[in-house]
This record gives C-alpha cells, sequence and structure tokens, in this order.
C-alpha cells in the first residue's frame, strides 16, 4: 500500500468511524462498531504512515512533502 493510499483509506475509515458513532450514540453496538472503525484508522496510519525511503513514521506529513527524516520527497 502507498503513502497517498494509506492516509486516503485512513481518513475514509476515520470519518466512517465518527459517522457510525454519531448515528448509533442511542446503540451501543452502533457506537462500539464506529470506534473500532475509527481504531482501524489508527492502525492504518500506525502501519502505513511510514517513509518509503527510511521507513520512518511520518507523523502529519503530505503526500508532496519531504521526509524529516531522511529528507527524500514522498511520493
Ligand atoms: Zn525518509
Amino acid at each position: 500500500m502507498t503513502f497517498k493510499t494509506a492516509q486516503k483509506l485512513r481518513d475514509a475509515l476515520l470519518w466512517a468511524g465518527v459517522i457510525i458513532a454519531i448515528l448509533g450514540y442511542s446503540n451501543v453496538v452502533m457506537l462500539i462498531i464506529g470506534i473500532l472503525f475509527a481504531f482501524s484508522g489508527l492502525m492504518i496510519t500506525r502501519l502505513f504512515n511510514k517513509c518509503p525511503h527510511c521507513g520512518k513514521q511520518l507523523g502529519t506529513t503530505k503526500a508532496g512533502e519531504h521526509c524529516r527524516f531522511c529528507g527524500k520527497r514522498i511520493d
């Protein structure tokens, strides 16, 4: 999975989780499902939000910027 794909998937999972949790605020099962979606988005970030060159975590770096560790461009 590329850096850009991981960011899009993370955003989609986080938003889906938030929306499901809000819509299901009175339903414990829906609330748990929403929280699981949001956490899976965070796991995607943890696993794939890495520099393709040096492998270090990028934090909030956006695609097109440079890695703060090795200085190479993130595509
Ligand atoms: Zn790097």
